[in-house]
């Protein structure tokens, strides 16, 4: 039976890991250290399983005499408002948060990682393969983000080289759906939040730059066969993601749409947005044979609507 230690399990994509995990009947308890900064405490207020355990801390200094089988670091915000508007606390939740957790991994235990497209900056090839190395700004706006999540899974890949720590890293791509804060900032929370609230849909420069968007569902499915139901030695970097590239501003015609005609307005373009994403998906398919995102972006995107319509509150909007 496995102790279980998710950091950022309060968080949008960590609260559906933990719904993942808790299926499992290997697990005997299942403890989520988050500090509550980007993540929600009622993310997991549908959770009744008595093995499950919440605990409010950050998780470089969360203090326990406990050690886990299996460590899943999410402790980091994922939308470049809240990253950049906190480089030094962003760098810390990943980077100190890693070598925390390495502390608190039993001998022989596995330590995942949820690692980012961010890694490959605004890439010159496309799609990209994880043996692309990226075209990164260390000075940059977005650094304190895109470095330490390199950072951090140099120093997982090194502690595999040097120690044999058992790793599994992915990359995630643009990842949406339920349990996204409304006020998150990121691009398809924001046309649904703005279109809900009778604000304009806001694009960022011409819209022609484009991301791959994956749903939360296909994501973490993904998620949950390679980070303990694939028995394959691979253990990562694996892209994670959906293929289908499509531009900001055809996702903001579709949210238009959808709400009945929402106006679009351009706004000045941010420094150093990336002009392109999209995975290369070859390993993940040798890896995780079956796995594919299943659900397109048209319907992921309504389900989302449909969400954030059932809980809206005006009022919690930031
Ligand atoms: N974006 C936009 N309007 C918004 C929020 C985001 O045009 O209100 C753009 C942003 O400039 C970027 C893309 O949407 O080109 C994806 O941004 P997001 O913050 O969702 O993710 P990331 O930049 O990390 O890929």
């Amino acid at each position: 039976m496995k102790k279980i230690l998710i950091a950022g399990g309060a968080g949008f994509i960590g609260s559906h890991l933990c719904d993942r995990l808790l299926d499992r009947d290997d697990v005997e308890k299942c403890v989520v250290v988050d500090n509550l900064w980007t993540g929600l405490k009622e993310n997991l207020d549908h959770i009744r399983d008595p093995r499950f355990v919440f605990k409010k801390s950050d998780i470089e200094t969360f203090r326990t005499s406990e050690r886990f089988d299996e460590v899943y670091h999410l402790a980091s915000p994922a939308s470049p408002p809240w990253y950049m508007a906190e480089p030094k606390r962003t760098i810390s939740a990943n980077l100190m948060g890693a070598f925390r957790l390495l502390d608190l991994l039993v001998d022989n235990g596995r330590f995942c990682f949820t690692s980012t497209s961010e890694v490959y900056g605004d890439p010159l090839v496309s799609p990209q393969p994880e043996s692309y190395r990226g075209s990164v700004d260390c000075t940059g706006p977005r650094s304190s983000y895109d470095e330490s999540k390199r950072c951090t899974e140099a120093l997982l890949f090194e502690m595999q080289r040097t120690k044999g720590l058992d790793v599994r890293v992915v990359r995630l791509f643009n990842v949406y759906g339920p349990r996204t804060r409304r006020d998150d900032g990121r691009a398809v929370s924001n046309f649904l939040t703005q279109a809900l609230s009778g604000q304009p849909i806001t694009v960022y420069g011409t819209g022609d730059q484009s991301r791959s968007w994956g749903y939360v569902d296909d994501i973490v499915d993904g998620l949950e066969r390679f980070f303990w139901r694939s028995p394959h030695d691979y253990r990562g970097p694996l892209n994670v993601g959906n293929e289908r590239e499509i531009s900001v501003l055809d996702v903001a015609k579709y949210v238009s749409s959808l709400t009945g005609g929402t106006p679009i307005v351009h706004k000045p373009p941010v420094p150093q947005d990336p002009t392109n994403r999209r995975p290369d998906l070859t390993i993940a398919r040798r890896v995780l044979p079956g796995w594919e995102c299943k659900v397109p972006y048209e319907e992921g995107v309504r389900r989302t609507l449909d969400w954030f319509q059932e809980g809206w509150k005006p009022s919690a909007v930031a």
